[in-house]
């Protein structure tokens, strides 16, 4: 390899545990898929350099590539430290050829930052979700991104559907009154119900969303769906799915509603005063697609007048929310942090996706189109799909803000 084949590769991943790296898992393997629900192929990299299972997600864990970009001959900067004019992102930048980032704790790549790094040529999000790249500027400057398309949607579906019954069955604070030492059953049933027989509906029918109806289908529920595809007459009918052509529709009938779509211009802040006003009185809501989906202060008003219930979901704007961002302490929540797509089963497949990835890049070899987002100076392959060209970065700068307690 000649130094001009060498890349500079720039990988911001979230912090590591509090209590240090773990020197062993609470499991000692994970289950290995035959492939994804529609058929496609798990991850296919010459090989890994990690046993799936460990923390990759975080710094230390660098996605299991550190050995094999050093043996390539590239550098790898791994940080944590993304926000901010003197961040070691924004230092790393100017002569990057490949960012990695994911969806929990992102690098936000505004135009502005696409502006500093003129190498740049790939951006690979650890995860689903690109919306944390200006895809309009990368459009414009002609950047490859992608993404481990399906490596954690069944994960996110399982934190909705965990997420939908805590709400509804108040779990939260009922685990808080035995940590406590109480036995208050009357403090801990007051808000509590069954969703058996509840009107239960998702706004986009996509991988995660119909993982979500497909695993609600048991709990007895009338299940409803929005998308701007209508599925087939053969899926309909068996999980007895009631489409509606608008969002509206939908949420005026369903006391649970589960979001599953894209962030993208469209349906930035879909979730607002007025649609939310269009619930039933003591709905709740599961937001694990992206924060912005939803106006930010809507929610806090509508769970503090009690026309939401509840809300929950593990997706915020920005990430990190600043200490003082209002879901953090408004009524009746059950959020987490952004943790449903990085399970450490999740972990094992997205990082196996980006070996994949890279050995593809380095070597000259196509990305699959399933992972591809924008190519070739416009949307391509999954993000032709499902994203509207644009930008969803603005306001990112906030997560400077955030300090770790
Ligand atoms: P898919 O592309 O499989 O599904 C998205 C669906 O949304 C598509 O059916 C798409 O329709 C539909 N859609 C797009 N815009 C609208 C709209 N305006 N109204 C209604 N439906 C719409 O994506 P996934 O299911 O894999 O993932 C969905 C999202 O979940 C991701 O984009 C990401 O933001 C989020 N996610 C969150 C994770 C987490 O850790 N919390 C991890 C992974 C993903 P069409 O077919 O016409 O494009």
């Amino acid at each position: 390899m000649t130094s001009s084949d060498s890349r500079k590769v720039v990988c911001v991943l979230y912090p590591d545990p509090v209590a240090g790296f773990p020197p062993n898992y609470a499991r000692e393997s994970i289950p290995a898929l035959a492939s994804y629900p529609d058929g496609q192929t798990l991850p296919t990299p010459g090989s890994i350099d990690f046993s799936p299972g460990q923390l990759l997600g975080s710094v230390s864990g660098g996605l299991g590539l550190e050995k094999f970009l050093a043996e390539r001959g590239h550098r790898f900067v791994v940080t944590s430290d993304k926000d901010g004019p003197d961040s070691v992102f924004e230092r790393e930048l100017p002569d990057a050829d490949i960012v990695i980032s994911q969806p929990f704790w992102p690098g936000y790549l505004t135009a502005e930052r696409i502006d500093q790094a003129p190498n740049l040529k790939l951006a690979i999000t650890a995860g689903i979700g690109s919306d944390h790249v200006d895809l309009q500027a990368a459009i414009a400057r002609n950047i490859t991104v992608c993404e481990v398309t399906w490596c954690n949607s069944i994960s996110v579906a399982e934190h909705a559907v965990m997420q939908m019954l805590a709400l509804v069955r108040d779990y939260i604070p009922q685990y808080g009154w035995v940590v406590r030492g109480g036995w208050n059953i009357a403090d801990a049933v007051s808000r509590s119900y069954d969703i058996e027989g509840m009107n239960v509906g998702v706004v986009a029918a996509g991988r995660i969303g119909l993982a979500v109806l497909k695993r609600m289908k048991p709990f007895d529920v009338n299940l409803h769906y929005t998308d701007r595809r209508r599925l087939s007459p053969g899926v309909e009918g068996e999980l007895g799915l009631t489409f509606h052509e608008t969002v509206e529709s939908l949420v005026g009938v369903c006391d649970v509603v589960s979001i599953h779509c894209p962030l993208h211009p469209e349906t930035e802040n879909m979730f607002d005063d007025a649609l939310i006003g269009r619930m039933k009185r003591g709905a709740y809501i599961v937001n694990t697609a992206r924060g912005k989906i939803c106006d930010r202060d809507a929610v806090a008003r509508a769970l503090d007048s009690g026309q939401l219930a509840g809300y929950a979901g593990d997706v915020w704007f920005p990430q990190p929310p600043p200490n003082d961002h209002p879901w953090r302490t408004m009524p009746n929540h059950a959020m987490t942090p952004h943790t449903s797509g990085s399970s450490l089963s999740a972990q094992a497949r997205y990082a196996s996706g980006i070996r994949e990835i890279l050995e593809c890049w380095l070597d000259g070899r196509p990305i699959r189109d399933e992972y591809l987002i924008v190519q070739g100076g416009a949307l391509a392959g999954t993000g032709a799909q499902s994203y509207t060209e644009g930008d969803a970065t603005g306001g990112s700068e906030e997560a400077a803000r955030f300090t770790a307690s």
